[in-house]
């Protein structure tokens, strides 16, 4: 090879370009990303609700010798615990030798709900030869996408007794799915003329869940009673049940690799399993002496609220009860504390080119990525992390080697969106964005890179070194 010129060496020295991950990972990191892609895969199909991620969450710390913490508690140096809230979010947290008022916590907060179709409370109806549930969609979605395909019903059930029953239909091999229809193209001139938006209405998107009448020639809506018949014998439930009832319709596709060299991974709920998955690794894996912990949270699809979602004072107690216990001053831990905010971004689609900016666009494989800022118009409800924040970042993720990127979702003025990053750093704790970029986000089925999904949890470990 020639040698290289004076322009050359010095375009190499001063210029700054994005790493494909994959080009630059060794063999044996090669390996690496993909063994941590089948762990990851076998999480999301066990945890497509925020409390099937809560209870997998917990059984996978449990493993590794971590026990449950309760408010009042007492804390010690190398304890390793996880604070359950609610069956529907969990922190696990592992305490470090390091004195945590000067140090603070290392907290990686990443939400484990998804977009998704709810059933309503009273739901059940029977209609020309088909019995349905209404449903009421949840987060951001675009309602077409999830007709015409199977679909899974998980959830709790609170019955009149007050017992609680959980429910998962639609993912054991030989269990039935259920459906949301849509109409045949041969009648579909006048649906087709509508914006997308409109081509399926939320009324619309009602899931048919029987066909069977009951066999009894005395009573009416006989296929809605088979179905009665069938929810009283397996789950004791009667109508009024659905009343406090809490069940989801959710793709029943499980995760798969996609491409001929399976690079990528297809998956209902990457958003943000795929930052909750490798956060909660980072903590069990860990053996810093920082006070780490990860913050898997519910409702950040629909604005972080209720008792589950991170603008609950529960997280900030937790923090409180930690400190406390620790013999800490609490305002001091936060005022040390550092987060990494950790949400999917939009990777840069090539097919829908006209909403990036190219430069400013989180490639595919080319790692975890950070977001200095969100928002939408004038960086508006974002956390916008300093430059002193995200300079000693960088300078972690540079000295463990992380390949990493950044980028803004979406051109200026595109759209927009919004993360938890704004709700922690309102806790005086410096913040920023890091996560996984996402294909088709909060389609049914949505698309990632295993590089970068790896990409994540080094860079976790990084940030908790
Ligand atoms: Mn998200
Ligand atoms: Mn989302």
């Amino acid at each position: 090879m020639a040698e290289k010129s004076k322009g050359q060496k010095l375009q190499e020295s001063l210029s700054y370009k994005k790493k494909n991950y994959y080009e630059v990972a060794s063999e044996a990191e090669r390996k690496e990303i993909f063994d941590f892609a089948k762990g990851y895969m076998a999480y999301l199909d066990a945890a497509k609700t925020e409390r099937e991620a809560c209870a997998v969450s917990v059984a996978e710390a449990k493993k590794k010798g971590f026990t449950e913490f309760k408010f009042g508690d007492k804390l010690k140096a190398g304890d390793k615990k996880y604070f359950i809230n609610r069956d529907k979010s969990v922190v696990v947290f592992r305490v470090g030798t390091k004195n945590i008022e000067e140090d603070g916590l290392r907290i990686i907060a990443s939400h484990i709900d998804a977009p998704r179709v709810d059933i309503k409370q009273v739901p059940l109806y029977e209609d020309s030869g088909m019995c349905y549930l209404k449903t009421h969609y949840y987060g951001g979605i675009k309602k077409y996408q999830w007709t015409a395909i199977p679909l899974a019903l998980h959830g709790a059930v609170v019955l009149k007794n007050g017992k609680k029953i959980e429910i998962s239909v639609g993912e054991a091999a030989g269990d039935p799915v259920f459906y949301i229809d849509d109409l045949l193209p041969h009648l579909g001139a006048d649906q087709m003329a509508k914006g997308a938006g409109k081509i399926i209405e939320g009324e619309q998107l009602n899931v048919v869940v029987g066909g069977l009448p009951y066999a009894d020639e005395d009573v009416s809506d006989k296929i809605k009673l088979n179905v009665l018949s069938i929810l009283n014998e397996k789950y004791g439930m009667c109508e009024e049940d659905f009343l406090s009832a809490e069940l989801s319709a959710v793709p029943a596709y499980g995760a798969r690799d996609v491409g001929f060299d399976r690079a990528l991974i297809g998956a209902y709920g990457h958003d943000d399993r795929v930052c909750a998955y490798p956060a909660l690794r980072a903590v069990l894996d860990n053996d810093s002496a920082h006070t780490v912990l990860a913050m898997l949270v519910d409702k950040e699809e629909i604005g972080s609220e209720g008792t589950t979602g991170i603008q609950c004072k529960v997280y900030e107690d937790l923090m409180e009860e930690i400190s406390v216990a620790l013999g800490a001053n609490f305002r001091k831990v936060r005022f040390a504390s550092k987060c990494l905010s950790s949400d999917v971004t939009a990777a840069y689609d090539p097919n829908f080119a006209g909403v990036y900016e190219k430069l400013n666009s989180a490639l595919l494989s080319c790692g975890t990525c950070m977001s200095k800022f969100t928002g939408a118009r004038g960086k508006s409800g974002s956390n916008d992390a300093s430059a002193e924040f995200v300079g000693e970042v960088r300078k972690m993720f540079d000295e463990d080697g992380v390949v990493w990127q950044t980028a803004e979702l979406g051109k200026v003025d595109a759209g927009g969106g919004g993360t938890v990053a704004k709700f922690v750093a309102g806790l005086n704790i410096d913040t920023v964005d890091l996560g996984v970029p996402v294909i088709s986000m909060h389609a049914p089925w949505e698309l990632v890179s295993k590089a970068d999904v790896y990409s994540n949890y080094k860079a976790f470990l990084a940030f908790m070194k």
